[in-house]
């Protein structure tokens, strides 16, 4: 079977194309043949070596597809089953092995793509929304990224709960995606956002900022939050943020950091179906929409890397294997 490979950490080039044996499944597996396979920043880390893996690796930690066999001790699934999976391993690749304790049935309606790339940023908008700080009716928040995969959802989940949602974006398109996604107000960063903020939230700040962003948005992020609010820091799409000394978050208000995971917030099987659950369930109902902003051809994984690290992506991407 055709896989991308990385053999060394480094750019985008070091995804290549390689063969692979087809898989067979151990205790507790299914093997999957891939739909579609979601992108996330997360690929691009353990691809740099930012977050150190074992070499070779192939990457991607989640996909849509059919179920082909199953292991000795499944119960829950059979050949043909539809399944979605946001936690798994080696997903670059025309099948993968698939931990039938990760594996989430799709509902029909969800189309391959969808399925494939709503998880992973989905269950993370919902565990932010949900559990992070739970926003409520009368919040004001504020969401780094608007147009960006989390961006568009936590959005979406959050102004369902009457929550007043104001966005960053970097391009006209990009605000207008967010806008349609319920966004209140979409600002620009800038020297100016923490002013914004202030003003449209009558001095105060929001209720909690949500930051994918990171080393380039921290500082204004933690300007912007009212006295005795959250910060989470979820992610580091321009990069880490440096060390932190306690006293600034005395200064700034008594504030809550966090820097929260999504492997966290599914740590057992009950939580994995209830926020997966929710997720797919809105969507099939038309409730939720995610935006599938692009879709390559497996072999063309390393120009994916190249366009959501370079910010012109929108919304969620995937790799089709065929
Ligand atoms: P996005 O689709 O949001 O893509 C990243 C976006 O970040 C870009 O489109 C861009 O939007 C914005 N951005 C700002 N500065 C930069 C920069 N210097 N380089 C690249 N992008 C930049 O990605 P995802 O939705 O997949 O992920 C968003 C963040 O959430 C990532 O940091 C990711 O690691 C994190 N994450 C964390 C999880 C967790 O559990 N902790 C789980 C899932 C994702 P714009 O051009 O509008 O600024």
């Amino acid at each position: 079977m055709r896989v991308i490979e990385v053999r060394q950490y480094g750019g985008p080039e070091v995804l290549q194309l390689r063969q692979r044996t087809a898989p067979r499944p151990g205790p507790g597996e299914l093997l999957v043949e891939l739909d579609a396979i979601g992108v996330n920043f997360i690929d691009t880390y353990l691809r740099s070596g930012a977050y150190p893996s074992a070499l070779p690796f192939v990457p991607g930690s989640e996909g849509s597809g059919t179920v082909t066999a199953v292991g000795e001790g499944v119960d829950g699934f059979r050949p043909g089953a539809r399944v979605a999976f946001a936690n798994g391993a080696g997903a670059y690749a025309e099948q993968a092995l698939v931990s039938a304790s990760s594996a989430i049935t799709v509902p029909p309606g969800v189309d391959a793509a969808v399925a494939a790339s709503a998880l992973l940023q989905g269950m993370t908008a919902h565990y932010l929304i949900t559990s992070t700080y739970a926003a409520q009716a009368g919040d004001t928040i504020l969401v780094h990224a608007g147009a960006g995969g989390v961006g568009l959802l936590l959005t979406q989940l959050a102004t369902a709960r009457g929550v007043r949602v104001l966005t960053t974006v970097s391009s006209e398109e990009k605000a207008a995606l967010s806008a349609a996604a319920g966004a209140a107000e979409v600002l620009r960063y800038g020297p100016d956002l923490v002013a914004r903020v202030r003003e449209l939230t009558g001095g105060a700040g929001v209720a909690a900022v949500y930051d994918g962003v990171g080393a380039a948005t921290f500082d204004q992020s933690l300007e912007c939050v009212r006295m005795r609010g959250t910060l989470a820091l979820f992610g580091a799409a321009s990069g880490p943020v440096p060390a932190v000394d306690p006293q600034r978050l005395n200064a700034a208000g008594s504030i809550f950091l966090t820097r929260p995971t999504l492997a966290h917030h599914i740590a057992n099987r009950a939580e994995l179906e209830w926020r997966a659950g929710e997720i797919l369930q809105s969507i099939a109902a038309g409730a939720l929409h995610v935006r599938v902003g692009a879709a390559y051809p497996l072999e063309q994984a390393s120009q994916a890397h190249i366009d959501l690290e370079g910010r012109r992506t929108t919304g969620s991407i995937v790799l089709v294997p065929r």
